[in-house]
């Protein structure tokens, strides 16, 4: 089975082929221009990892942009977005506060991309 990705490491967007046997295991990776890619398609046919990018609510009204400061799994996104919709940030919060640290054990701190402020 051949499984057709387009990288999203960088904006290049190298169209990457993966060849997967019966038990969804990679044989092959064919399109990739640099390392990263390869790692890349690995990666999302057997354990995909996400960053998130969203907004978190600030205490008194408002929003802040907020991501993770790594990836977790794509499974686990969904939950990951009911505790950051729970969570509300500091009037203070500056660019980089962690707002939610180890989000649901993974590992990934949501952390402010500015200032609540501006
Ligand atoms: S394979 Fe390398 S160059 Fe191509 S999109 Fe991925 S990271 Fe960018």
């Amino acid at each position: 089975m051949i499984r057709e990705l387009t990288c999203i490491i960088c904006p290049k967007g190298c169209q990457l082929k993966v060849e997967l046997d019966e038990n969804k295991k990679v044989i092959s990776v064919t399109g990739y221009t640099c390392k990263r890619g390869e790692v890349y398609a690995n990666t999302e046919c057997t354990a995909p990892m996400r960053t998130i990018t969203t907004t978190a609510a600030v205490i008194g009204g408002g929003v802040v942009p907020v991501k993770t400061d790594k990836t977790v799994p794509k499974e686990m996104m969904f939950d990951c977005m009911k505790v950051i919709n729970q969570v509300r940030v500091s009037e203070d919060a500056k660019l980089g506060d962690i707002v939610i640290e180890n989000i649901l054990g993974t590992g990934a701190n949501v952390v402010t991309t500015r200032n609540v402020k501006i």
